[in-house]
């Protein structure tokens, strides 16, 4: 019998490709990660069990504690803000970053790795909405820092991350992803860097980032259930 996180993972994988399908692109394409931050071993479990191979996780703490008890062969994402003193410990967990902020944090991830003689893939969060409660480098600081960013061995910049603005209608967020994509063409061009990852897209607008270009969804509670309100993202 499948279970019910299996059954919720399947509907998700339909909305997906019915999205796809919309404009033309290979579900392929889309990877989802699942973010389980708030849920313990048990449930990373369940997703694992489904087939899900790569987890997200927004804090350094709860990742330390949480992924040893996870399935070895799974692959964990870093997705919320890192301060740079727990860079150290990030290099070491995950094999993504898609949340640096500033150009500090890139470097230090590059000495960090280079320490370790790793090279991790990150993507620049980028605050597309200006909103002054959100991370992310403002649009205009983000070719500077990936022109900078060809002298640093041990980072390979591979694309772009944002949060829109909460909304109830997600038709609403729709031209924040579009204009992620279209920064994402023109700072190709001009900084001559790919940038194939786009990562947008969570439980409540994922069809529409995914219509808009996504190749990176981060999926929490459609897949997990709600979390926990109290200790909801957002305060680090
Ligand atoms: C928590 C979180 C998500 C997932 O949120 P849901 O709305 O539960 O899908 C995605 N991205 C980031 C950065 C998050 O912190």
């Amino acid at each position: 019998m499948q279970s019910a996180f299996q059954e919720r993972l399947e509907q998700i994988q339909r909305r997906v490709r019915e999205a796809c399908v919309r404009v033309d692109r290979d579900p392929g394409d889309v990877s989802i990660l699942a973010v389980a931050k708030m849920f313990g071993p048990e449930r990373v479990r369940e997703a694992a069990e489904s087939g899900l191979t790569v987890i997200g996780e927004s804090r350094i703490q709860e990742a330390m504690q949480k992924i040893p008890l996870c399935p070895g062969h799974l692959k964990w994402h870093m997705i919320g803000h890192l301060q740079r003193n727990k860079v150290r410990e990030a290099v070491q967990l995950f094999c993504m970053i898609h949340s640096v902020d500033s150009w500090r944090l890139l470097q230090a991830i590059n000495s960090a790795c280079e320490a370790i003689g790793s090279v991790m893939p990150v993507c620049i969060e980028v605050n597309v909405s200006g909103e002054s409660s959100k991370f992310g480098l403002a649009p205009d600081d983000v070719p500077g820092v990936l022109e900078q960013s060809s002298s640093l061995t041990n980072v390979d910049i591979v694309g772009l991350m944002t949060i829109p603005p909460f909304t109830k209608d997600t038709e609403d967020v729709r031209p924040f992803f579009r204009h992620l994509r279209e920064l994402r063409d023109e700072w190709q061009n001009r900084c001559d860097i790919c940038l194939r990852e786009l990562s947008m897209g969570m439980s409540n607008d994922f069809e529409v980032a995914v219509e808009e270009g996504a190749t990176w969804i981060r999926l929490g509670s459609v897949l997990f259930g709600e979390r926990q309100r109290q200790a909801e993202d957002g305060r680090g």
